[in-house]
């Protein structure tokens, strides 16, 4: 028994905590920056304020994870983040295709709590900073759940929390609000009247009871429906994410006032409520209940810290090189008026860019705080280009950098600033390649010696002569095109099979993109037109021209309602189809045509469709297509960029296999194998729910032998991207042979990458 005898005062316990990385705010990009560290091999403390993980991620806001693929609404083709945050959302797909918001908790909650070198301190909010010099020398938090005051000391601090608590009271330089236009240049930079800053949203979820149930609305919930102007696109099917324009705040601290912007919010989305079981217009509405209401609002944009370099509206739209690249962005840039919800202008502005673009380490440290990290959304970008940059899977992303860079700092005895240089950066870049994290442009280089001093020999390597037309004849509603990796020359000739429904004349152009990294098929080389019969006929098209340099070619069959075109249902790494059609969820409709000079290129969107759709063009390609041997296995890049990057067996191999021999014995401490989880593929984390929990090209199963012949290892049911095999006692050979089996019958076996360590 405690007694607690009568005092005059008492104190609150106390912890000091010591580590490598204090890591405040657990959001996407707080919690992939904790994992990328520990297991790179640093000691971190992650500070979470909330019970749980994830952010605006997590099920207390249940905001959906998007990045550069963009709901696969624009023409950033396998654009899917990769390291931490890939193996996060394809965990999430494995587990919870219909998108459980607390089961996405689970797993991110699962994933540090794996990490023995992460101390996670959920509940506790960090209030104080102490600084010795220009340094953050401790961060104070304090958890009310168990009475507990804690101390953190690090030499490395990143600031994750979105509204920078500890950026800001250490002093570093910030901007809220928007920048001119002419400060950077920025044609899209936004007015005053429109806003410079997007609001919060609190989103709600309902379910069917399968009885009535009715509603009383709280006192505070809106009266009058007519305020918000658009209030006749309610209706009972949309809720959670897809009523992200319930927005409010843009006018206001979103920072100080966030709890005056928190209510506003509860009225609108009561009123809502009551206006959709209560006014009568819903009967379908009758048996629907509010399921869950945010407690706490999705925070979009507060404060953003200066770097020493700002990212701006031109590195997004031109894909600025940067010598010190550490990750990418791909979602539009997508502002929002400051009246939010009550604007009677469209909730959002987007305009996207031709692929995807770079963002400089330099953007994720402060410019003069010395060891404070900056990730998430409150990275140094300007407010246009924080308009894309914002979105979490980028924001993980960058948070994945921060903890690579914060490992080196360690190892390195470096500053954050330090480890910008010419001579380091190509290591923190390199050693960010390793995990599968993605830098356009840039390839891994590191760890392939021993594969590079191996004679690989494969069972097959593909050459792709034809994807048979055992699909079905779907009519072209739409332009369709057939994405084909290329080498730099000659066309090849094509055949394909169509039916026509009456006398018709079909035109196909053959297309590029004018920068070979990009998917926009914004430059035609060639253009046929054929007359068709009615009917079902073949027809054979002869290209005169040559591809400028290699990189993917669009086989493009312009849209023509009366001829329906012939599909496959072979499905190959790096080959897609690709679709003249709209995704207004993300402002495509088809064509970006800016009407003013703001700064934005004008092209047209071809964009692939969601299994089970999306199937190949049924082609004959003469000579065949020969970019799937096994040279891909040592390239560096773990995804189909300009070319496949993969070693892809022939269909017809039934035992397809890749053999490593070596002159003499090797000693092997582990083996890394890149699968085919299909960048191309967005995994929305909640609500949307997935076809698949495995994605169809991921190989399940393989063996590994040695020279023997002996079994090594094997691996059944694998889905996951990554497959790291440690061996506890490091295995000497000559030799090893991978037998993989395919993953369907219509899937050829696929590798981007073998490491052997
Ligand atoms: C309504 C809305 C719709 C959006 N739509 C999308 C979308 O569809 N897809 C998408 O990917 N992005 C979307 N975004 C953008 C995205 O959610 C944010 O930009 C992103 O969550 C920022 O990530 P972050 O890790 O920086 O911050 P957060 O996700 O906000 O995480 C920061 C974490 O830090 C914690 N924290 C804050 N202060 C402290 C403290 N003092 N101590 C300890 N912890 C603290 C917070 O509780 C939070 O959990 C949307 C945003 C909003 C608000």
């Amino acid at each position: 028994m405690i007694i607690g005898n009568a005092a005059t005062q008492r104190g609150l316990q106390q912890h000091n905590l010591y580590s490598d990385l204090v890591v405040v705010g657990g959001g996407l990009s707080g919690t992939c920056c904790a994992i990328t560290a520990a297991r790179a091999g640093i000691k971190v403390v992650l500070v979470q304020d909330r019970p749980v993980l994830g952010g605006n991620a997590s099920s207390e806001v249940r905001l959906w994870v998007l990045g550069a693929t963009s709901h696969m609404g624009n023409n950033n083709r396998w654009a899917r983040e990769g390291g931490v945050i890939d193996e996060i959302l394809v965990e999430n797909l494995y587990r919870n295709p219909e998108g459980n918001a607390l089961i996405f908790d689970t797993i991110l909650l699962e994933k540090v709590h794996l990490e023995s070198n992460i101390t996670l301190l959920l509940n506790t909010s960090v209030f104080e900073i102490e600084k010795k010099e220009n340094n953050i020398s401790a961060v104070k938090g304090y958890c009310s759940q168990n009475q507990t005051h804690y101390i953190l000391h690090a030499p490395l601090f990143c600031d994750a929390s979105g509204d920078g608590v500890v950026a800001f009271q250490s002093g570093a330089a910030f901007r809220m609000g928007a920048e001119s236009a002419e400060e950077f240049g920025e044609k899209f930079a936004p007015t005053a009247e429109y806003g410079e800053l997007l609001g919060h949203s609190i989103y709600f979820y309902s379910k069917d009871t399968g009885k009535p149930v009715r509603f009383i609305p709280p006192s505070f919930a809106l009266k009058d429906i007519t305020q918000i102007p658009r209030y006749r696109q309610f209706n009972t099917k949309d809720f959670g994410p897809w009523l992200w324009w319930l927005e409010y705040g843009g006018r206001l601290d979103t920072i100080q006032d966030s709890e005056k912007i928190k209510w506003e919010l509860w009225k609108v989305v009561y009123g809502v409520w009551d206006h959709i079981k209560n006014s009568g217009q819903f009967p379908e509405a009758e048996n629907l209940t509010l399921e869950w209401v945010g407690h706490i609002p999705g925070k979009r944009e507060s404060r953003r810290f200066e770097g020493d370099y700002m990212l701006i509206q031109q590195d997004i739209i031109e894909q600025r090189e940067h010598y010190d690249a550490v990750s990418f962005g791909g979602w539009s840039i997508d502002l929002h008026p400051a009246d939010g919800v009550f604007s009677e202008k469209p909730g959002c502005n987007q305009w996207h860019s031709k692929g995807v673009y770079q963002i400089p380490y330099r953007c994720l440290y402060s410019k003069n705080v010395d060891n404070l990290f900056l990730a998430g959304r409150l990275i140094s970008s300007s407010h246009v280009a924080f308009g894309s940059s914002r979105v979490m899977a980028t924001c993980a992303h960058v948070g994945q950098v921060v903890g690579m860079a914060a490992k080196l700092c360690i190892q390195k005895e470096l500053l954050p600033r330090t480890l910008s240089a010419h001579d380091h950066i190509g290591i923190l870049q390199q050693e960010l390649l390793t995990t599968g994290h993605h830098i356009p442009t840039l390839a891994l280089s590191v760890g392939l010696d021993l594969l590079k001093l191996a004679s690989i020999k494969t069972s097959s390597d593909l050459v792709l002569h034809e994807l048979p037309p055992n699909g079905p004849m779907l009519p072209m509603v739409h332009a369709v095109a057939q994405m084909l990796p290329l080498k730099k020359g000659k066309l090849p000739s094509i055949t394909a099979w169509v039916e026509a429904v009456q006398d018709t004349v079909l035109t196909v152009q053959f297309r590029t993109s004018s920068k070979p990294q990009n998917h926009t098929p914004d430059v035609v080389l060639s253009e046929q037109k054929i007359s068709l019969k009615k009917g079902k006929q073949e027809i054979n098209l002869n290209f005169e021209r040559e591809m400028p340099e290699a990189a993917y070619a669009f086989v493009c069959f312009l849209k023509n309602e009366d001829i329906s075109l012939q599909y496959s249902n072979h499905r190959v790494t790096g080959l897609i189809s690709v679709f003249n059609k709209t995704n207004p969820a993300v402002s495509n409709y088809g064509k970006q045509d800016p009407k003013d000079d703001i700064g934005v290129e004008g092209f047209e969107f071809w964009t692939p469709q969601r299994r089970p759709n999306g199937l190949n063009i049924a082609m004959k390609i003469s000579g065949g297509i020969d970019l799937f041997g096994a040279e891909n296995l040592s390239n560096g890049v773990q995804r189909p960029t300009m070319q496949p990057n993969a070693w892809v067996a022939d269909f017809a191999d039934v035992n397809p296999s890749i053999s490593l021999h070596w002159n003499e014995k090797k000693t092997i401490q582990s083996i890394e194998l890149f699968f085919d989880t299909d960048f191309d593929h967005p995994l929305e984390s909640v609500l949307l729910t997935h076809p698949e929990t495995v994605i169809p090209f991921c190989v399940r199963n393989y063996k590994i032998l040695d020279e023997g012949g002996d079994l090594i290892q094997e691996i059944r049911d694998n889905y996951q991207t990554i497959n790291r095999i440690e061996f506890a006692e490091a295995i000497e050979c000559s030799a090893l042979t991978f037998e993989f089996e395919h993953p369907d019958e219509l899937i050829p076996a696929a590798v981007f990458q073998l490491i052997v360590k």
